[in-house]
């Protein structure tokens, strides 16, 4: 018998709630999707709280979920972002999300995005990174448009301190305060002020900004900071677990996730995280990405932002896509000569009618050849919840996946 390997793929936000226009259905039910269709004929579905039933979560902790850590493991938007932008963080760096911005002499805030700069910014950032202030070393990346992401690293590091970002204009940035009475926390302040003021001055006298300054631009002279977090000793799941991964995606906070649980990130400029995505292309470097790898991912955006926008037509048209991406996969498989197991999940539920990431159970599924078959033919969160799987949590769901790679442990004697 061939070897497993695994294709899970995430339709983010795809749970959703009966919709009055598509006639008490939801989008999922009321989509045309063959192919989906066909995998919930040939294997077991069920339904997935990714942590607790009506607990919502965000894409970043969803996907955390989905491969194979907990709950408390979360490390909060700046470390995420960190690895998003291709920084691997250590354990005891406290990461920041940051602007570019722009101040005046007094550090008066003229534009929290320096001018929504797009260019030079990677020239800006070299500026800044390694910098050394007292025993900490400064880790700086650029991001898209003027966001950036900072990262202090050495030891005795907190949290624990306030944003400097005030939010809005014409104020004085926000010097760092600790939020907690400790030596930590206060020698963070100190640090992250001192940089800031320092990197005022490297920014000043940037000749990125003389340029944009003589071309009447706004200068990137300042960097704002919000959303302090420490990165935890957290295990690379895939890696402890020895699965070689990969995970497909536009978004680079799913593509960040996978870097801090040891699955490798692939993407394309011509994936663009909505409905417009190259999935042809898509389909193939998954197909792809299974030669070498046991467990790939292949994220799909869309149905969350039609929740988001609650836009119910738009969202059959983002499962009606999917579906025709799984199309492409399930074509595409016949050339791979090891038994592919497709999985299909989402990170979370974004019903339309609530506009936001609810705590509704989401529809799973594993279809293959050697899957044990439910009798369900159709893919969806009510079909799913009389599925062979049942309920399920998102961290049952990863260890049932491993499972078919032989990579959970087996207990006893
Ligand atoms: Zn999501």
């Amino acid at each position: 018998m061939s070897k497993n390997k695994i294709l899970l793929a995430i339709a983010d936000g795809v749970g959703d709630r009966p919709v009055e226009c598509l006639g008490g259905r939801t989008p999922l039910e009321y989509a045309r999707k063959p192919t989906l269709d066909a995998l919930a004929a040939t294997g077991s579905s069920g339904i997935m709280d990714l942590y607790k039933l009506g607990s919502p979560v965000g894409t970043d902790l969803g996907h955390m979920l989905l491969f194979g850590y907990e709950y408390a493991d979360y490390p909060g938007r700046g470390p995420i972002e960190a690895f998003g932008e291709g920084v691997e963080l250590q354990a005891g760096d406290v990461a920041f999300r940051a602007n570019f911005a722009t101040v005046d002499s007094e550090l008066v805030v003229v534009d929290r995005r320096a001018g929504r700069i797009r260019q030079d910014t990677d020239k800006l950032a070299a500026a800044l990174n390694g910098m050394q202030i007292e025993d900490i070393r400064v880790v700086f990346k650029e991001a898209t448009e003027h966001r950036a992401v900072l990262i202090l690293r050495g030891p005795g590091l907190s949290e624990e301190i306030s944003d400097t970002d005030p939010k809005v204009e014409a104020l004085k940035y926000k010097k760092a305060k600790a939020t907690a009475p400790t030596a930590e926390a206060e020698k963070t302040a100190r640090i992250l002020n001192q940089f800031l003021l320092q990197a005022n001055e490297v920014l000043l006298a940037h000749p990125v900004n003389r340029e944009r300054e003589a071309a009447g631009k706004l200068p990137a002279n300042f960097i704002l900071t919000r959303g302090a977090g420490i990165m935890p000793n957290l295990r690379k799941t895939a890696e402890d677990l020895k699965v070689r991964a990969a995970c497909i995606a536009a978004e680079s906070t799913v593509l960040g996730v996978a870097r801090l649980a040891g699955i490798k990130p692939i993407t394309d400029p011509r994936f663009t995280g909505n409905i417009d995505t190259d999935i042809a292309l898509k389909a193939k470097t998954a197909v792809e990405a299974l030669k070498d790898n046991d467990f790939v991912v292949l994220h799909f955006k869309a149905p969350d932002l039609m929740g988001h926008d609650n836009n119910p037509e738009g969202k059959v048209k983002a499962v009606e896509t999917f579906d025709r991406l799984m199309g492409f996969v399930m074509e595409g498989l016949s050339s791979v000569e090891e038994n592919v197991i497709v999985a299909l999940a989402a990170d979370h539920s974004t019903p339309c009618e609530r506009r936001e990431h609810s705590g509704d159970p989401v529809p799973v599924l594993i279809s293959g050849r050697n899957i044990r078959k439910d009798g369900n033919t159709t893919f969806d969160e009510m079909a799913a919840a009389r599925g062979g799987l049942n309920r399920v949590s998102a961290n049952m769901f990863f260890n049932h996946l491993m499972d078919y790679l032989e990579a959970t442990k087996k207990r006893g004697n």
